[in-house]
């Protein structure tokens, strides 16, 4: 990115010496070695969790026991979100190998790509796991796509992720499920670092009523009662078993698709045509924000990758654009060429600029300390939520 070699240059520019961070990742801060806050803290996690040792595998174990014992006598034992993408294929497919019983639960924001779709149903059809989608009304996320447009901030699909954590709810709770799984994995793809990037349900919505013009009824957002109700009255928990094992997403990929005709859509999150256009062009071109550094700086820090080769790729190539795909988008918000020109070139805003539920979790933070040791948040949520964030950086 043009930007981001222009910063390499400023005065105080610094990278970390072991991942590819640096002086332009928000809250960076580094130690007498050079090597940067997020290095370790993804070495924290490792030992906390037991990453891909004997430690992880066996409060693993533990997990996989008490999630069989609670889920007996239930057609379904966990619920595992899914999204064609590498990660959470690659979760159906170690549940059944695990002797788990999963539902599988996709939110549909209707942008999928086709092969998102064909390999949701692969896999499960091959698994002989049952889907649950839910589907939203395409009118009412376009509106709400358009509003974040019109609210200059970067998190456009932010709608997607909030959906999707609802809808895994609602389904746990219609099958009595205690469980949701989800295929993050901090050693494949790091802690995206909060500053520019935050979202809640209140973030959603409020942003939505300011600029937005239909009235939700099928959007399935998480109030703040909503979020409590799930964690502290259903006690419903979050595991993340690649936080405790040892996942490796180009053996997983490999796999998959010699096992289940799964096919790769050649990047992380690119299965879904809104978050493919988030990632390679809103996000680089409005705010030059390039998370292909998140994945990069994982894979470097965790000996997967080389770091030369990592940097090289990071500022010197430039995000795949697909065809057509700007196109799409500007079809669906029914923007013409000059109003999605004014929109790039329009003043950029962050979330401390809206309403959101930030200060309250920071105040419940002794609440959050003990849901996320229950399992019942995970842990990345209670460090980026809970705790005050230097924005301004
Ligand atoms: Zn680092």
């Amino acid at each position: 990115m043009e930007l981001t070699k222009k910063r390499s240059l400023a005065k105080d520019y610094k990278i970390c010496k072991r991942c590819i961070y640096d002086t332009s990742v928000p809250s960076i801060s580094f130690n007498n070695q050079g090597i940067c806050n997020y290095c370790e803290m993804s070495d924290n996690l490792t030992f906390e969790y037991g990453t891909g040792n004997n430690k992880g595998e066996e409060i693993l174990s533990g997990i996989i026991e008490e999630i069989k014992r609670t889920g007996k006598n239930k057609k379904y034992d966990c619920i595992v979100g899914v999204s064609g993408g590498t990660d959470s294929s690659y979760m159906l497919h170690w549940t059944i190998e695990k002797g788990l019983r999963p539902l599988a639960v996709h939110y549909d924001n209707t942008y999928n790509t086709a092969i998102a779709t064909q390999n949701i149903t692969n896999v499960t059809k091959k698994l002989n796991i049952d889907l649950y989608t839910y589907v939203v009304d395409n009118n009412e996320v376009d509106d709400i796509y358009k509003s974040f447009f019109l609210s200059n901030v970067p998190e456009i699909d932010a709608c997607t992720d909030i959906a999707l954590a609802e809808t895994m709810y609602r389904a746990a709770d219609q099958y009595g499920v205690k469980y949701v799984l989800e295929g993050h994995s901090f050693i494949e793809e790091g802690i995206s670092p909060l500053g520019k990037n935050y979202f809640d349900g209140k973030y959603i919505s409020s942003i939505h009523k300011q600029f937005g013009k239909l009235k939700l009824k099928t959007f399935p957002n998480m109030p703040f009662w909503t979020f409590i109700k799930w964690i502290v009255i259903k006690k419903i928990k979050k595991i993340r078993p690649y936080w405790y094992l040892y996942y490796n997403k180009e053996d997983a990929k490999t796999l998959l698709k010699e096992k289940y005709g799964w096919q790769d859509y050649g990047g992380h999150h690119l299965e879904n045509r809104m978050t493919a256009y988030s990632h390679s062009i809103y996000f680089p071109q409005k705010f030059d924000i390039d998370y292909r550094n998140n994945t990069l700086a994982a894979k470097v820090r965790n000996g997967k990758m080389n770091r030369e080769i990592a940097i090289k790729e990071y500022y010197e190539t430039p995000p795949h654009i697909e065809d057509g795909l700007v196109d799409y988008v500007k079809k669906r918000m029914n923007f013409s060429d000059e109003e999605y020109e004014k929109i790039m070139k329009a003043k950029p805003k962050y979330w401390y600029e809206y309403p959101t539920y930030k200060k309250r979790f920071e105040r419940l933070r002794p609440l959050f300390t003990i849901l996320y040791k229950s399992n019942l948040v995970p842990k990345s949520f209670y460090i980026k939520y809970c705790f005050p964030v230097n924005y301004n950086k």
